[in-house]
């Protein structure tokens, strides 16, 4: 999943960020002006955006208007100082899907991004399974049968959003667009190399699901039936 946060406090952007990493495993990026985060908004496909009210250049609220005109139906936080009954339902007749204020505590807004996020995708259940596995997104705990297995980040980000989407088609774009955030190191092969280490790791111990290549398409999670 890869996430916009729209904040121009450079430092709480910044914090925010490594916890959206560490601890629910997002790609993220980071605009500190409304300007440069709407037009990111706009340019990219994005699974959620925390969006602060008061910004230079472009307001959040004037922000998610022109989100919901343009038709854009990405999940959006609203994280803001702004915190009156009044400020709050301004919020979300707006178009945000939850509204936290500032001063907040981190761990509860990587529980609301989490549930936005699961929502998108139409699953409500934070568990996950197909066939032996299953992927616990709140602990971002993976089991095959009765044995836990060891994922590292990147391969655990392509796995959830895999399996999120299991029985269609993934394209290698698709993978590259929500997984990868402006920093992140790739190199071509990038999406072949996990999904090869995510085979051997998973597959090879499952008997009963299977990622498969669909040529000049992308890829597919999918339970296999004996
Ligand atoms: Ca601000």
């Amino acid at each position: 999943m890869r996430v916009l946060v729209v904040e121009d406090e450079a430092k709480l952007a910044r914090n925010i960020a490594k916890a959206l990493k560490e601890a629910a495993s997002y790609a993220v990026d980071i605009c500190t002006d409304g300007e440069d985060g709407q037009h990111q908004a706009l340019s990219t496909p994005y699974d959620l955006i925390v969006l602060d009210l008061m910004l230079p250049k472009v307001g959040g609220l004037e922000i998610l208007r022109n989100l919901r005109q343009k038709g854009c139906k990405v999940p959006v936080l609203v994280l803001t100082a702004k915190d009156t009954t009044e400020d709050i339902i301004q919020g979300l007749d707006c178009g945000s899907d939850d509204y936290m204020t500032k001063p907040f505590e981190i761990g509860e807004l990587i529980a609301r991004c989490r549930a936005l996020v699961r929502r998108t995708y139409d699953r409500p259940d934070p568990i996950v399974r197909l066939g032996d596995l299953s992927v616990d997104m709140s602990s971002r705990t993976v089991t095959l049968g009765e044995q836990r297995i060891a994922l590292r980040a990147m391969e655990y980000r392509l796995l959830e959003y895999l399996i999120l989407r299991a029985g269609q088609i993934v394209s290698k774009t698709e993978i590259l667009e929500h997984l990868y955030d402006f920093d992140a190191e790739s190199f071509s092969n990038v999406v072949e190399v996990h999904i090869s280490a995510l085979r051997k790791k998973l597959i090879t111990g499952s008997q009963r699901v299977s990622i498969q290549t669909v040529r000049g398409l992308g890829y597919v999670i999918r339970e296999v039936s004996d």
